[in-house]
């Protein structure tokens, strides 16, 4: 194994007994329902996502948890922070766009008991997290795509965001030039915010948002929004997230397969590796293609692995915040 310091877990549970502290109120936002709910204790509670855009996703999160916000409140609103920096060419509008100029939008949803929404393929909105959110809760499907996401949206309170970002359109025309679809690690091309979050009461939730791999195919749906493959939440067992090459992730039913081994006992690392290592196996001739897993487990340990080193999650409890490495299996050389 390439890092130990993949292994330095921490055990929230086990150790927030210890703590006496309290978190700083933050200032209150606007966040439907939240207002009214007495504040809760975030004794326990840990937030993770994936990458350094995690750390103000994680913020985000826990000041809902903080206000006493539910874990599904918290996973929905940290991840809308990194959608709404248009900043960010890995998410939300100011994404990379497909071959054809286009930024579209895959994000999903799931909470402690498996119930889960999704939205792929959508166009000129924000936060496609909340979208997804409002499919699961109010109507009887899981996924909503394309137009007909986009038409169910605006009937159901959402606006349109029409935003022209230059630096997105100035990306796409430097990509013209040679047009090659060439995944690249760990680059702005190849990112996601995926978030798996518990609160103090052990309730899980997850939520994961990307506008998918830069210069894909018009069209083109991803792993993030599918459930099982860019997130899988079981709050008996724990939850799990991935980012990278979401073909890949597909395959393996990636974040499903993460947390079901974590049911059969593995630990929340192993189960990212075991994951990896089976993305490898069936595709020995892979190369310079990214893909990493984030695991909690519903007793706080987590865990992360990827394909190539690079690959962060941040990390948020009551102790803090970091940025963890995750263990790899292959060191990249950038630019070889
Ligand atoms: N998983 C995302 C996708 O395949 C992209 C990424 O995480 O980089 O669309």
């Amino acid at each position: 194994m390439n890092d130990r310091r993949e292994f330095l877990k921490l055990s929230v549970a086990g150790t927030a007994a210890l703590v006496t502290g309290c978190t700083p109120r933050s200032t209150k936002e606007e966040i439907p329902g939240v207002m009214d709910r007495d504040p809760m204790t975030t004794g326990g509670a840990i937030v993770i996502s994936t990458w350094a855009h995690g750390m103000t996703a994680n913020a985000k999160a826990w000041s809902v948890l903080d206000q006493g916000g539910s874990v599904l409140d918290a996973v929905e609103h940290g991840v809308r922070v990194v959608e709404s920096d248009f900043g960010n060419r890995s998410v939300g509008l100011g994404g990379t766009p497909d071959r054809d100029g286009f930024v579209t939008l895959d994000a999903c949803i799931q909470d402690h008991d498996g119930r889960a929404g999704a939205v792929a393929f959508l166009q000129r909105f924000e936060n496609p997290i909340s979208v997804a959110r409002a499919v699961m809760e109010r109507t009887p499907h899981v996924m909503l795509v394309g137009i007909g996401a986009e038409r169910w949206a605006i009937e159901n309170g959402f606006d349109r965001k029409e935003i022209e970002i230059p630096e997105v359109r100035k990306a796409w025309q430097e990509w013209l030039v040679e047009s090659e679809y060439r995944p690249v690690v760990n680059i702005e091309n190849h990112d996601t915010i995926g978030m798996v979050a518990m609160d103090a009461n052990g309730r899980m939730a997850g939520s994961c948002t990307t506008s998918g791999m830069g210069y894909k195919i018009h069209g083109r749906v991803g792993d993030s929004p599918i459930i099982g493959a860019g997130l899988f939440v079981d709050g008996d067992v724990g939850a799990a997230c991935a980012t990278g090459v979401g073909e890949l992730v597909i395959r393996t039913a990636g974040s499903h397969t993460v947390v079901e081994l974590m049911r059969q006992g593995v630990e929340p690392v192993d189960a990212c590796r075991e994951t990896v290592l089976r993305i490898l196996k069936k595709n020995p001739e892979l190369e310079e293609m990214q893909v990493g897993f984030l695991a909690l487990r519903k007793d706080g340990a987590h865990g992360a692995w990827a394909i190539y080193e690079g690959f962060d999650r941040a990390v948020r409890t009551e102790q803090g915040e970091e940025l963890v490495p995750s263990g790899f299996e292959r060191t990249w050389v950038r630019g070889r």
